[in-house]
């Protein structure tokens, strides 16, 4: 891999305790999706989310048997500093609340971002489309390759969720594929309550994981798209396996992959691991 011979990440240490200890965690993440997936189902994309984890702990990952290549990020900064560190190969999800005026700069600065999950305005689409053009005009390389985007819906009705209504998810999706021809329309996905998380642990369907699954199936009757076009992103470490039973394409596992997180003030972009003990 000539990946591996980038300055960046050559000085990188990777603690093997460490590395071990995260390719277990995510060898029994992966089976636990597997077992939850309903016989029919097509296969469930793990998203690890490193958000506030230093990019030492990507770079175990991706070098791990499983050679994991999907990772969430929830700050721009952060992940703008992840990525020039760590190999091209990776496929960033940008996962966290946008604001519009970073949209532009976001798609632009980083050519690997595989998609952006949190889409909840039009004029935030707008501005990941024009930073994704201007991607494909510097680096022709990109050209004709869509960044992906999801539709964030506001399932649970909590206020302070981001997310567009339910409501307006139509619209949205409709304005994305209309006039963002940079952009992909991968799907929609929620965050949901803690409170129906925690009630569906019980053996009951989690209702944000029901709308969101209706949501999506009227967005594809509206606009007359083909069955199975739209993904559903749903489901995190606490609720992922309820999740996958109920249809979702991609989870978003965190804390059960890395462990608790840091506060945001105490997160450090690379660790120093000492020497000898890589
Ligand atoms: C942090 C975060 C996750 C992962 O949460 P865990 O509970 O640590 O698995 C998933 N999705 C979004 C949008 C997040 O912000």
């Amino acid at each position: 891999m000539t990946d591996t011979l980038d300055p960046s990440t050559a000085s990188m240490r990777i603690d093997p305790t460490r590395a071990t200890h995260l390719s277990t965690a995510l060898t029994t993440i992966l089976t636990r999706i597997e077992t939850a997936r309903p016989p029919s189902a097509p296969p469930v994309r793990l998203v690890a989310v490193s958000k506030l984890k230093p990019a030492n702990d990507i770079l175990a990952l991706h070098s791990a048997p499983q050679h994991h290549l999907h990772f969430g990020e929830n700050y721009q900064q952060e992940l703008l500093q992840k990525a020039v560190l760590l190999p091209r190969e990776i496929r960033w999800h940008f996962i966290g609340a946008l604001q519009t005026n970073k949209c532009r700069p976001l798609a632009e600065q980083v050519p690997n971002l595989w998609c952006v999950e949190s889409v909840d305005t039009g004029k935030k689409a707008d501005q990941l489309e024009k930073g994704r053009a201007a991607l494909c005009e510097r680096e022709k390389t990109y050209e004709g390759v869509p960044l992906r985007v999801f539709v964030q819906v506001n399932t649970s009705g909590e206020e302070e969720k981001s997310g567009v209504e339910p409501e307006g998810a139509v619209e949205l999706c409709r304005h994305v594929r209309a006039q963002c021809p940079h952009l992909r329309l991968q799907g929609v996905m929620t965050i949901g309550a803690i409170a129906r998380s925690k009630e569906a642990k019980d053996g009951g369907e989690n209702e944000d994981f029901v709308r969101l699954r209706e949501v999506r199936d009227r967005v594809v009757g509206e606009l007359g798209l083909p069955e199975g076009e739209l993904e559903l992103s749903m489901g995190m470490s606490e609720d992922f396996e309820s999740a996958v039973r109920c249809g979702s394409n991609e989870v978003r596992v965190g804390s059960t992959i890395f462990g608790e997180r840091p506060a945001k003030g105490d997160a450090k972009i690379k660790e120093t691991v000492e020497e000898g003990k890589e």
